[in-house]
């Protein structure tokens, strides 16, 4: 049986040199960054090495990168630093329908403080325009917060644009980019954003730690309160081996971005080619063009997404489902409903996402099984 994951949306393998690195530190750089002997100063040398590289990956500077436990806490520290260091200013923040939950609870969090909220719709491909964007801004407003590249249909949105039209207001401008870093270019200058969240585990890297990029000067209280780590914008004794993983994640992103770039579209465009020859009803979901290269969302209707991910998994192919079947009743994703999919064929949707390490063999292979079985579920059904 093949073993073919096609889930790096969820979750990446992690790269062999970055296990090393993180391996080197666990054996012997067991120091605390903070202490001033030789051990201490040998981990805080590791820590900046980690630094100059997301830095370089960004185009930042290293005294911009706030290092956190991942792309859920860089986004909550994003939103909640911002909008209490603005408080004075203003209490109104807007973001999208399709944004990651880390983004969206984080706003209904802050809601419960006295914030409020828009939530931009954006069309039936998932993109937002930058002018529903710039349309609803007041003069409370202290924040924007837009994905870079959505992690269910990999739309990318114009957030180079948006920050056209919003910073010259002087709002601050956040991007989830978790899903974009390595397969797109994320330059902070070229998207003239104020903050973005990166996660190392949806680049190669562990789980547990990510960044959070804030331009000098933009206002940011902590969440976290104690030893004044990160320059006080984020206590706590640094998880050094992570650090050092998502580091050599960070570089090596940086170095093949345009080649993953590459090789990633080929096999998307391998996949959705041959989902359209033997599945005609398919329907792609998001952005023809203006999608992550990894990112294939795709609906079938008549069947559940959730039984081809089952029937998939028997044959050993790792994918996900688009909605979540919840006692019975399939209850589609924020995403695909902001799309404005009908429940019929948001209950039908597969996201199918490639990695570096994925071959056109293997799409093939996939491309038998997974129209097999759609064929053999609809018969079912
Ligand atoms: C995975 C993901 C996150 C959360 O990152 P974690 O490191 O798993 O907390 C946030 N935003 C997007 C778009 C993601 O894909």
């Amino acid at each position: 049986m093949p073993r073919i994951y096609l889930d790096h949306a969820a979750t990446t393998p992690v790269d062999e040199a970055v296990a090393r690195a993180m391996v080197a530190v666990l054996e012997s750089g067991y120091g605390n960054p903070s202490s001033v002997h030789a051990p201490g100063r040998e981990a805080r040398q590791r820590m900046s090495e980690a630094r100059e590289k997301v830095a370089q990956l960004l185009g930042a500077r290293p005294e911009e990168i706030v290092f956190t436990s991942g792309g859920t806490e860089a986004d909550n520290l994003a939103l909640v630093g911002v909008a209490r260091a603005c408080r004075e200013r203003g209490d109104h923040i807007v973001t999208t329908q399709v944004e990651h939950h880390a983004v969206l609870e984080t706003c209904r969090a802050l809601e419960a403080e006295g914030f409020r909220t828009t939530y931009v719709p954006v069309d039936h491909q998932g993109r937002v325009a930058p002018e529903a964007v710039a349309e609803a801004l007041t003069p409370r407003t202290v924040l924007v917060s837009v994905m870079l590249a959505n992690n269910e249909v990999g739309t990318l949105q114009p957030v180079a644009r948006i920050a056209d039209l919003v910073r010259s207001r002087g709002v601050y401008l956040h991007t989830d980019a978790v899903q974009a870093v390595g397969q797109v270019p994320v330059g902070v200058e070229e998207l003239g954003v104020d903050l973005l969240s990166l996660s190392a585990h949806k680049m190669y890297g562990p789980k547990g730690v990510g960044a959070l990029y804030v331009r000098r000067g933009v206002p940011l209280s902590p969440l976290l309160h104690g030893g004044g780590q990160e320059r006080g914008r984020r206590s706590g004794t640094e998880n050094v081996p992570g650090i050092v993983g998502l580091g050599k994640a960070a570089q090596m992103a940086h170095s093949e971005q345009p080649e993953r770039q590459r090789g990633l579209t080929a096999l998307r465009e391998r996949l959705i080619r041959g989902i359209a020859a033997r599945a005609p009803e398919a329907i792609l979901n998001g952005h023809p063009t203006q999608r992550l290269p990894s990112n294939v969302s795709i609906s079938f209707p008549g069947v559940t997404g959730e039984a081809l991910v089952v029937d998939l998994d028997l044959k050993g192919v790792a994918i996900s489902a688009g909605a979540a079947c919840a006692a019975g009743t399939v209850e589609p994703s924020h995403v695909l409903r902001a799309m404005g999919l009908s429940e019929q064929v948001a209950a039908g949707t597969v996201r199918l996402s490639l990695g570096r390490a994925n071959t056109p063999e293997e799409v093939d292979q996939v491309l038998d099984i997974l129209t097999e079985a759609v064929e053999r579920l609809r018969q079912a059904s």
